[in-house]
């Protein structure tokens, strides 16, 4: 048999508009639950943008999340795309293997790629860390497979919840009824977000209790995200770095 091909290890976090869309896909088929991040499915170094599967409906379509590394350019969106005709199944075997990707898609077909290589999901070995971590924070940063980014967000909502209550009835002034986690906004573009998500250091909570401010981001670009319990446990790791 031969050696599969390995996956890209692209990652994307859904938009709060990307969110809508989806949910508003009536009779959804392919996926019940949607993850906040979604993972490129085509093969590693592929050419053209990044697909991942993002929805599919009654009526046999397939929605993709399309997107680009460049995180200056805003060129993601949301796609219904015709399935690839490519079928692995030979003569001698009654099964079939179709290829799961779109018409047209770039490079080998899904059943010529490892789709479970869990590679990217690996955390790196704790002693080391990361190359050119030279200073304990930075350390344990990459120990957390963490971007400078995505601590900043996370200190953020630890400051958040420190002022405010984990689950207090006040969100930066604005007074509301509802019992929430406190929530900030972040860029879907943020290095690390995905991975965080991932690690289960933060949450997009859906659906959501309240709408947190904007700010200069917008629905198209921005996700919610709210700290985890092992997201603080990370954040009183780092704690010590940032009162010295
Ligand atoms: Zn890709
Ligand atoms: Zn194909």
């Amino acid at each position: 048999m031969n050696a599969k091909l390995r996956r890209c290890t692209a990652l994307a976090v859904l938009s709060e508009l990307d969110w809508e869309v989806l949910r508003a896909v009536p009779q959804p088929t392919v996926i019940k639950e949607l993850d906040p991040w979604l993972r490129c499915e085509l093969s590693h170094r592929h050419r053209g943008q990044h697909h991942a599967l993002a929805q599919g409906d009654a009526k046999r379509r397939d929605w993709w999340l399309r997107w680009t590394d460049d995180a200056t350019i805003r060129d993601r969106d949301l796609a219904i795309l015709l399935p690839c005709a490519a079928d692995a199944a030979n003569e001698a075997s009654a099964e079939t293997d179709p290829c799961l990707l779109f018409a047209g898609h770039a490079g080998p077909h899904s059943f010529q790629i490892d789709r479970h290589d869990l590679q990217p999901y690996t955390k790196p070995p704790c002693e080391g860390g990361e190359a050119g971590a030279t200073t304990t924070v930075a350390r344990v940063l990459a120990v957390h497979r963490l971007t400078q980014p995505m601590a900043d967000y996370m200190r953020e909502l630890g400051t958040l919840e420190q002022v405010c209550g984990t689950r207090s009835k006040a969100h930066r002034g604005l007074t509301t009824a509802t019992l929430a986690p406190q929530l900030v906004r972040v860029d879907v573009h943020t290095p690390g977000l995905a991975t965080s998500l991932i690690d289960d250091m933060v949450r997009v909570p859906v659906p959501m209790p309240y709408a947190p401010w904007l700010g200069s981001l917008t629905l198209k670009t921005s996700v919610p995200i709210t700290l985890t319990p092992n997201g603080r446990c990370v954040l009183a790791e780092l704690a010590p770095f940032w009162h010295s």
